[in-house]
């Protein structure tokens, strides 16, 4: 039925090109360029990488690597899964590289296994990179809620993974806190999905990206770090600007202090038994909100996280994201909460 009333709109709007001669009450809503989701679209999963398809990815990468690439384990999930982790090249400044942390959010996965088969070749900026960084690869930090297709984790709680850096409820939590001790990663991205579509403040201009420089005030943060991810905010928008239609907005404004992010930033909790980390290593930690899961655009959700990693990936292992230049940072519109193909 939703095809049909499209498809006459489409025809409305076609005869009022034709004529020139619309009227208040014949024209039909101004739609956001781009798909929108249905609320009756039926969405195929049958696509998109599950537990046993990364494991097998990851398997491969790691065989035809050469010794480049090591996938190792950080733990278990509540429900006795393999916290799988990567790690590609040997260079002094540690990236830690993170996948949906919530398990409905679907493209994340896909992406960063994409990337880690990239950096694993034998291209020049791969090589440089390798040469540069130590990429921690997390392509699916949350396997149980990935499974289940929910946000939050399953046993032994049902929780938010990325509000649990400070309770350390779930085994996840301590399991990835503890590599994120040890491998004391100098920068940190985290890739997720809007739960909606919305425009471009002030604009009929669907919203794909949003950049998450802040997932806490700023004022938590050091003048270095707050810098640190204004620049690897800017080198993403910069990369998706030349990539074009991603019409990029910012994150809400956010202060939340138990997000894997925000602790990495701010340190000072630890899992029971464990000292707390009171200086932190991580002097950037951003994330990346694509737009929501749509099943005829999965390749172009997946450029809109590959395209902004690579560039900010490349900036920290060419040196250019210490010099990347933030005076653009506070014109990025914002984006309004309007469902996409609503007004
Ligand atoms: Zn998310």
């Amino acid at each position: 039925m939703r095809r049909l009333i499209t498809g006459l709109v489409g025809l409305g709007m076609l005869a009022t090109a034709l004529t020139g001669a619309a009227t208040a009450t014949a024209e039909p809503p101004h739609l956001p360029g781009g798909p929108c989701l249905q609320e009756d679209q039926n969405v195929s999963l049958s696509s998109v990488a599950g537990y046993d398809d990364v494991v097998q990815a990851l398997d491969r990468i790691e065989r035809t690597s050469n010794g480049l690439v090591s996938v190792d384990s950080a733990g278990t999930s509540g429900e006795g899964r393999e916290l799988y982790y990567a790690t590609v090249g040997d260079g002094p400044t540690t990236f830690w590289l993170q996948a949906r942390i919530h398990g409905n959010e679907l493209h994340s996965t896909e992406a960063v296994l994409q990337i880690l088969d990239y950096l694993a070749g034998g291209a020049p900026d791969a090589r440089l990179i390798r040469e540069n960084l130590t990429v921690i690869v997390i392509p699916m930090y949350n396997p149980d809620g990935a499974e289940a297709n929910i946000r939050q984790s399953t046993t032994p709680t049902r929780i938010d993974l990325n509000r649990d850096w400070e309770n350390f409820a779930q085994p996840e939590t301590v399991a990835f806190w503890k590599l994120w001790r040890d491998t004391a990663p100098e920068l940190a991205l985290d890739l997720h999905h809007m739960g909606q579509a919305p425009v471009v403040e002030g604009t009929n201009d669907l919203n794909q990206f949003q950049i998450g420089a802040r997932s806490i005030d700023p004022s938590r943060m050091t003048a270095e770090q707050w810098l640190t991810n204004r620049q690897m905010a800017m080198a993403s928008v910069e990369a998706l600007d030349q990539y074009g239609l991603a019409n990029v907005a910012h994150y809400p404004l956010i202060d939340i202090t138990n997000a894997g992010l925000s602790r990495m930033l701010m340190g000072g909790t630890a899992p029971a038994g464990e000292q707390p980390v009171l200086q932190s290593p991580t002097k950037g930690a951003i994330f990346y909100e694509v737009r929501s899961v749509g099943q005829k655009s999965n390749g172009q959700l997946e450029n809109l996280f590959r395209i902004p990693t690579m560039a900010v990936l490349r900036a920290a292992a060419d040196g250019s994201l210490g010099t990347q230049d933030v005076s653009g940072y506070p014109d990025l519109p914002f984006a309004s909460q309007e469902q996409c193909g609503r007004l």
